[in-house]
């Protein structure tokens, strides 16, 4: 006798990533640490982050011991206490932080790819001894000063000044937006001198710099932005990373923490779509779940499918920079594609939610919140499309 076949109406559901099959992708090492990252995630942030958004406070210390104890920390760095794991892996975890939130991502990014690549690449060997072990650790917390009030997207115009003094430097200066400010131990300042520009480690317990925290943000909340006042700063001749000189040199810091976002913007854009299916599935709306409609499974095939398509160019260029050969412009692509549909996804799985969709009840609007500042950090969505229209042309169309 023929057996019935499974009615068209009943399959069992599978998750966005599992339609595309992106574990088949993934080293088993590199979902290991993936797995391990995620349950971190789970149960140390997920319990807490409503809270620490809505407060607008974070235990950053702690936090970063934690995840300095798990080896996410300049992971994808070599030596020096580092974990010298792969880019892909280092991408999967940024993925699973900002699962959780947006800001846990960028402390993390900040202390590795932006103050410890600092050090790790173009700092002496005193240096890198004296902060990296510590650092990847947890013990030590870093930020990275480039923005200035009057000079986001064109950290030439900076003013910060480093001038010489015997062989002292001393630094002036004011920089704005800078994350984990307050909460660290040491700074990588980016200042003018007479020859170009250069990066100072700054121990932030030096006599004239202080760290103000920025409040009533709407995004970003769990995570710490501050002023930095360089007020006659004075800094021994060994201060300045020797091997930076110019703008490419932060830069260059630049392009590994937006590779981290590449992957990272997916992980918020990932939660706030299983959260609209599950929601979508239990809510009902005329006698039926909200998720049987049609106009419903419309968005979510379409929030799907740019979430995997997305994935795929994380994945592709994580492979790029395991072999040494991804270029800042494709970067820049990723970054300006990912962010963009990620917040476009959080905004829509708003939509699914109706009005529980605005409480923190939920992750999506926080998650929709957060990813306003990552579309303008790690240049901007318009700097971004300046670069890959520059690639493109050849032209320069940045003045
Ligand atoms: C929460 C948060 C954390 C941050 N953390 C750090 C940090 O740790 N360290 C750090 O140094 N900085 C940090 N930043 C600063 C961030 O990098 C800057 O905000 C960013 O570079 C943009 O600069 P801006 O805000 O001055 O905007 P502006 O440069 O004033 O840009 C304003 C608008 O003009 C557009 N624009 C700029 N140039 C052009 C052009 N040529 N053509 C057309 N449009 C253009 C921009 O895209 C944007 O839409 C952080 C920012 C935020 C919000």
């Amino acid at each position: 006798m023929a057996t019935k076949p499974q009615s068209r109406t009943q399959r069992k559901p599978q998750s966005p990533m599992g339609l595309f099959d992106i574990d088949s992708l993934v080293s088993e090492e590199d979902r290991a640490i993936q797995g391990a990252v995620r349950r971190l995630v789970e149960d140390r942030i997920k319990p807490e982050i409503a809270e620490w958004f809505e407060t607008g406070s974070i235990p950053a210390r702690d936090l970063a011991k934690e995840l300095g104890s798990l080896g996410v920390l300049g992971m994808h760095l070599e030596g020096y206490g580092c974990a010298g794991m792969s880019a892909t892996a280092y991408g999967l975890a940024c993925l699973e932080l900002e699962a959780g939130d947006s800001g846990i991502r960028s402390l993390v990014s900040v202390q590795g790819s932006l103050a410890m690549f600092a050090i790790h690449h173009f700092g002496s060997e005193e240096q890198k001894q004296e902060w990296l072990p510590r650092m990847a650790a947890g013990e030590a917390l870093g930020c990275f000063g480039l923005t200035e009030p009057d000079f986001g997207s064109n950290p030439a115009g900076m003013r910060t000044r480093a001038r010489k003094d015997g062989s002292d430097w001393v630094l002036t200066g004011n920089k704005m937006w800078i994350t984990n400010g307050s909460v660290a131990d040491v700074a990588i300042v980016w200042a003018q001198t007479e020859d170009k520009v250069r990066g100072f480690v700054v121990p932030t317990d030096t006599p004239g710099f202080s760290a103000p925290e920025i409040k009533k943000k709407l995004s970003l909340r769990a995570s710490v932005t501050s002023e930095l006042v360089l007020d006659e700063v004075r800094l021994p001749e060994s201060a300045m990373l020797p091997e930076a000189k110019g703008l490419s040199g932060p830069l260059s810091c630049l392009n590994e923490a937006r590779y981290g976002i590449v992957f990272g913007s997916l992980g918020a854009a990932r939660d706030c779509l299983e959260t609209a299916i599950s929601y979508a599935n239990e809510r009902e709306i005329f006698d039926k779940p909200l998720a049987a409609y049609q106009l419903t499974q419309a968005k979510l095939a379409d929030m799907t499918l740019e979430l995997g398509k997305g994935m795929l160019l994380a994945l592709h260029l994580g492979r790029l920079k395991d072999a040494g050969n991804v270029r800042p412009e494709q970067v820049s692509l990723g970054k300006l594609n990912n962010v963009r549909e990620a917040i476009a996804i959080a905004r829509e799985c708003r939509t699914i939610l109706g009005a529980a969709g605005i409480t923190l009840e939920h992750p999506v609007m926080r998650h929709a919140n957060n990813l306003e500042s990552v579309l303008t950090y790690e240049g901007t969505t318009e700097v971004h499309q300046l670069v890959v229209g520059q690639a493109l042309t050849g032209k320069s169309a940045f003045r």
